[in-house]
């Protein structure tokens, strides 16, 4: 049977939930499709689910781990009546109002929801490396986020992969902590922009292993070192780092929105900034889906509430 509903939440990390939590409390009776896990790394309750402390999360001043703050954001949602249904949309159409909405394999019926506005906050992946036991060592050594990490690796030698912007980045600001950065680049000349090809270069406690990819992580219960490869010698080595920060890039989860909202050339849903509206009215984007800048779990929250205000005054506009 077709649900209805005002709002629909596609995605559960901070961006969905915040949104829930306000829309809810507006009394708009959202209801969240929050995801499933799968073996391709989705995961209700976004990319926090995957880390351990989180110590720049604004209210809690001895940190708090990754999914225990995520469930905190959940159950304060469902506190307001928020309607979670743990399961994937697969197929959506925005081509009229109401929108429909498809969870499941068979999208071939009728719509499984059907609603007023939606908010997408299906969230973005960092891209991994894909070596054995990279997903258990996230949040032992392995990192794809230097803002959030980078204080845990104060005065230890560390490496970062990665030839683009992102890994200069995180290069640089993690010698604020590290005694030594080993960027790992698989060719020999960077992607990055001049500046920060510049800045890195020009770093004293930076150094560079040019034509080289990691193989294979070491250590058992956390990172103890990384086994890296030159692809033009083939010659091996153990680089002894206790963090890796994986800086390849990232991918919004978009697939099911291609052709019905506008993104960009990376796949990114364009918001009208500074708003969540998106090139469908009464669809709203919050959350790293549309954010390649900042990234972090606050200013994902915050977006989530831009979202749920937005759809809010929207709804009151043009449906009530
Ligand atoms: P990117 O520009 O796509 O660079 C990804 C880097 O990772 C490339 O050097 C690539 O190598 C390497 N790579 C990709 N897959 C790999 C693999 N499987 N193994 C090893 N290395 C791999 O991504 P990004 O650096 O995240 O930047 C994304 C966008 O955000 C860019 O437009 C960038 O300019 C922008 N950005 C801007 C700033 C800033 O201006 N402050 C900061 C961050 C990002 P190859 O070079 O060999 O392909």
């Amino acid at each position: 049977m077709t649900k209805k509903s005002d709002v629909l939440i596609i995605g559960s990390g901070p961006a969905g939930l915040t949104a829930a939590i306000y829309t809810a409390r507006a009394s708009l009776d959202p209801v969240m499709l929050e995801g499933e896990p799968s073996s391709t790394g989705d995961q209700p309750g976004g990319q926090l689910m995957l880390t351990t402390e989180v110590e720049n999360f604004p209210g809690f001043p001895s940190g708090i781990m990754g999914p225990e703050l995520m469930s905190s954001f959940r159950k304060q949602a469902e506190r307001f009546g928020t309607d979670i249904e743990t399961v994937k949309a697969t197929k959506v159409d925005f081509s009229e109002r109401p929108f429909k909405v498809w969870v499941g394999s068979d999208t071939s019926g009728a719509p499984t929801h059907i609603s007023e506005s939606v908010i997408v906050s299906t969230g973005a992946k960092a891209l991994m490396l894909g070596l054995d036991r990279e997903t258990e060592l996230i949040g032992k050594g392995v990192s794809t986020c230097a803002t959030c990490d980078g204080f845990f690796f104060k005065d230890q030698e560390i490496a970062v992969v990665g030839g683009g912007d992102s890994a200069m980045e995180e290069a640089s600001f993690l010698t604020k902590f590290a005694s030594k950065v080993t960027i790992i680049h698989r060719r020999d000349s960077l992607r990055a922009s001049k500046i920060m090809q510049d800045r890195a270069l020009n770093n004293p406690k930076i150094e560079f292993l040019w034509n080289s990819e990691v193989v294979s992580y070491e250590g058992d219960a956390a990172l103890e070192g990384v086994t890296v490869r030159n692809n033009q010698t083939d010659e091996s080595q153990v680089l002894p780092v206790t963090g890796l920060f994986v800086a390849i890039g990232h991918k919004p989860n978009t697939t099911i929105f291609e052709g019905q909202l506008d993104t960009d050339e990376e796949g990114y849903i364009v918001t009208k900034s500074p708003s969540s509206y998106t090139s469908v009215e009464g669809v709203f984007a919050c959350g790293d889906v549309q954010d390649k800048t900042y990234r972090q779990a606050i200013t994902a929250s915050g977006s989530g509430c831009v979202a749920a205000i937005d759809a809010e005054r929207w709804l009151e506009a043009n449906v009530h």
